[in-house]
């Protein structure tokens, strides 16, 4: 199915609401039926035919599509963030006395999931490095259920031989989940590696517009099914049509976002490597990046995220850098229309994060839609303040 059909028409059944270009928003809780017989057939599929809206809603089932097409999954859940999704995948594949074994430095609340939250539940976790897959062969114990990636990372951008870990999986009949936020169904596509859940926080590049908080899972039509009549219909983590509609919406643009995105971002990426008071930059697409040839191999493009490294004396030389931008805002998060730093010098002093233990003098990056020579204007007068 080409893009430009998913993300066009897909789902969009315009014959059934006055032939609407776009689709509307079904703000409603619950759905009314004639009689009876009609309301025992819809209560037998839940997810597909509208019948209360934790459950189903008709605008989300049309992102639902549009968002198992571009994984190229058989089907797919919306959530309310992408944390929703990510626990949601794992609960589902885990019981008391299970092992996971997941890549080091997931992203900071899939990290609480393991060590807070599925630690008191009875699952035990392994922390590996995982750019070398025989990593995850050797944490493998005899209750290992769960493989759990995230190539790459938000912060560094390890990336995981995806393909080499699925093996893996595979010989040991474990289940792999897989956080793709970074690349974007866009620039990869972890299903056809044969990853069994792939999972984003479609806050990111999926909505592009930094107005909502979403998540998406991505998998078999029976991983699906099972989820939804579990994880999904019991913690009940659902997305609002509203916010449904918000992401159908930012979707239109997600090919000319990530075109523009990722050739600015290259473009940044050489200003910033070639600059004397830059010591190093964290870029997969670059062609210093240990990783290179993976990256290459494994996604089609390459996102606008990424760290370098300042050449500071101090702390407050690194607070001279940031708080002199005037394009970069200072936030979290990434994937918008709006270009941001996050210093991981914040880190330090905020309890809500553990030290990332990447130094201070680290800046992450994202690289939104403005012209690229007024971001590198704007670095370049902050780099003389520094
Ligand atoms: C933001 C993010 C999440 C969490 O998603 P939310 O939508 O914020 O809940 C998960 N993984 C990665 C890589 C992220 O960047």
């Amino acid at each position: 199915m080409d893009i430009s059909y998913i993300l066009n028409h897909l789902g969009e059944e315009r014959a059934n609401y006055f032939h609407a270009v776009s689709p509307p928003i079904i703000q409603s809780s619950n759905f009314t039926f004639e009689d009876i017989a009609a309301m025992r057939e819809s209560l037998k599929d839940e997810l597909n035919q509208p019948f209360y809206t934790r459950g189903g809603n008709p605008t989300v089932t049309i992102l639902r599509q549009k968002i198992a097409a571009l994984e190229k999954a058989e089907d797919a859940l919306i959530f309310g963030s992408g944390s929703a999704a990510v626990a949601a995948a794992m609960l589902s594949q885990l019981r008391a006395g299970d092992h996971v074994v997941s890549v080091a430095k997931p992203y900071s609340w899939s990290n609480k999931l393991m060590t807070r939250f599925l630690e008191r539940y009875g699952v035990s976790h392994t922390y590996i490095d995982g750019t070398d897959e025989q990593n995850y062969e050797k944490a493998i114990q005899p209750n290992t259920r769960v493989l759990f990636l995230e190539s790459p990372n938000s912060l560094t951008f390890e990336l995981q031989n995806i393909p080499a870990v699925v093996a893996i999986a595979k010989r040991h009949n474990c289940i792999t989940i897989i956080d793709n936020s970074y690349a974007s169904p866009y620039y990869q596509n972890p299903i056809e590696m044969g990853v069994d859940i792939v999972v984003h926080s479609a806050t990111k590049y999926l909505n592009g517009h930094s107005d909502a908080v979403v998540g998406v899972l991505c998998s078999s039509k029976a991983i699906v099914r099972q989820i939804f009549e579990n994880e999904y219909m019991t913690l009940g983590g659902i997305i609002s049509p509203n916010d449904a509609w918000l992401l159908l919406r930012g979707l239109r643009t997600l090919p000319i976002r990530m075109e523009q995105c990722s050739k600015s971002a290259a473009q940044v990426v050489e200003y910033l490597a070639s600059h004397p008071k830059v010591q190093r930059v964290l870029y997969p697409f670059s062609p210093d990046f240990p990783q290179y040839e993976l990256a290459r191999q494994q996604m089609r493009g390459c996102s606008s995220l990424f760290s370098f490294y300042l050449a500071a004396s101090d702390l407050a030389a690194v607070e001279r850098f940031c708080n002199a931008l005037r394009y970069f805002l200072l936030a979290c998060s990434w994937g918008g229309h709006e270009s941001l730093i996050f210093p991981s010098c914040v880190l330090y002093t905020s309890e809500n994060y553990q030290s990332t233990g990447q130094g201070w003098n680290m800046v992450r990056m994202y690289v939104g839609l403005e012209s690229p020579d007024v971001l590198i204007a704007d670095l370049a007068q902050a780099l003389e303040q520094m």
